[in-house]
């Protein structure tokens, strides 16, 4: 939806990409699979505006090393026992054999262009990512070595806390990440004095949480998931189960921002815009996506997220089948002020161009297939992939639902059609 939306998730997923991938082990050696324990600690200090973390290692056997790729302005203050070593940009980690601790200093606040936030903490309240909080990292290990990994909250007095994952008793939570060798939390969390209303909408355990004096409805963000969260659900099966929604206002990033399981949406933002479009299915359809765009494909990500949130409001009835078509159009005539599609971050106008190429290609499939196949095909495919998409996987994709290129999706036509 913005510019920063899409920077802050690009930077998510590549962390997961950095973090690397573990592979299935044959039997035998998942036999002989050794694990150890991973717990971070993490006290909130508001009154010096820092999160401490102490990062504490135990086992028979540890990683000989791990590689963070910290961001100086925000990571600090690194000490260890074992050994330690300090790049411009990473931190080098080598724990002792059996038990290592590594502690740092986490700054909350992050200001973006115009002074607005999409990380702060006031004595109030927090809101930030749990992969802000840890650093991507490296892990050098032996391929049979497993974490067990767990983090724990402490919190000022009066304070409690939301994340993505299930309070297991006293703000300590089981991270569990199959997809990561060494796990770290991720996705939106909120501490302070908060307010919150859960409700159980198809299948997943739907969370609203704001500061408990801000005015975002959270009643009214639930009741917009009762009836469309359902249609988000039967697009995407594999949606997660357990979903955090935070709500702030004021100085907080006006707009949506998607993280694994969770996403930050600003209280004054509406759940429908005027223009027919829904800035929260929009976060849902990140959420549920994963994607990232290559340097060109940012408009693929964004327009279907655009496309999806005018029409899952459609299929849950939110607007008529007219209303519809005029969304769709008004998106088509903004479009044409989009001189390009293969930019950097796909913004405004690009974005309102790529719903009008998502609703070409979705006619295109149906009338291939006679209505068998559509556009929503290709988006559970790319979900089901998830990391990054191009063009030439999303002409992939879009072909094997169509059973023949689509020519929506050629590059002349991506390049005149206007
Ligand atoms: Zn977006």
């Amino acid at each position: 939806m913005n510019r920063f939306s899409s920077r802050v998730r690009i930077a998510a997923l590549a962390c997961l990409v950095c973090a690397g991938f573990s592979v299935a082990l044959p039997a035998d050696a998942a036999a002989r699979r050794k694990t150890y324990a991973v717990a971070y600690e993490v006290e909130l200090r508001p009154q010096s505006g820092i999160a401490h973390v102490t990062m504490t290692l135990t086992g028979p056997e540890l990683p000989s090393r791990l590689t963070f790729n910290i961001d100086p302005e925000r990571h600090r203050n690194f000490s260890g026992n074992g050994d330690l070593e300090r790049g411009p940009k990473s931190v080098a980690w080598s724990p002792p054999l059996d038990k290592g601790t590594l502690t740092f200093d986490f700054k909350v606040d992050n200001v973006l262009k115009g002074g607005t936030y999409d990380s702060r903490m006031t004595d109030a309240w927090a809101v930030f990512r749990g992969d802000r909080l840890i650093p991507p990292v490296r892990s050098l290990a032996s391929t049979r070595l497993y974490a067990e990994t767990t983090l724990h909250f402490t919190l000022p007095p009066g304070w409690s806390i939301l994340t993505r994952y299930p309070d297991r008793g006293g703000h300590r939570y089981v991270i569990e990440d199959p997809a990561r060798r060494f796990e770290r939390p991720t996705g939106w969390m909120l501490a302070g004095k908060i307010g919150s209303r859960q409700a159980a909408v198809a299948g997943v355990s739907a969370i609203v949480a704001t500061p408990a004096n801000d005015a975002a409805r959270r009643q009214e963000t639930l009741a917009f998931l009762g009836w469309n969260l359902p249609h988000v659900t039967s697009l995407f099966p594999a949606f997660p189960k357990r979903l955090l929604i935070v709500r702030a206002g004021e100085p907080m990033f006006r707009g949506g921002l998607s993280g694994p399981a969770s996403l930050f949406l600003h209280s004054a933002r509406p759940l429908v815009t005027e223009n027919r479009t829904s800035p929260l299915l929009h976060e849902l359809v990140h959420v549920a996506m994963g994607i990232r765009g290559d340097a060109t494909s940012d408009w693929i990500v964004e327009g279907l997220a655009e496309y999806y949130s005018i029409e899952l409001l459609r299929r849950s009835g939110g607007i008529s089948a007219r209303r519809f078509r005029e969304a769709t159009a008004l998106q088509g005539t903004r479009g044409q002020r989009a001189p390009d599609l293969f930019v950097g971050a796909s913004t405004g106008a690009v974005t309102a161009r790529a719903v009008s190429v998502m609703l070409a290609v979705d006619a295109e499939i149906k009338e291939a297939t006679r209505g068998k196949a559509s556009l929503d095909d290709v988006a559970r495919d790319l979900a089901k992939r998830r990391g990054e998409v191009s063009l030439s996987l999303f002409q992939t994709l879009a072909a094997k639902a169509a059973g023949r290129p689509v020519r929506a999706l050629e590059r002349t036509t991506l390049i005149n059609d206007r």
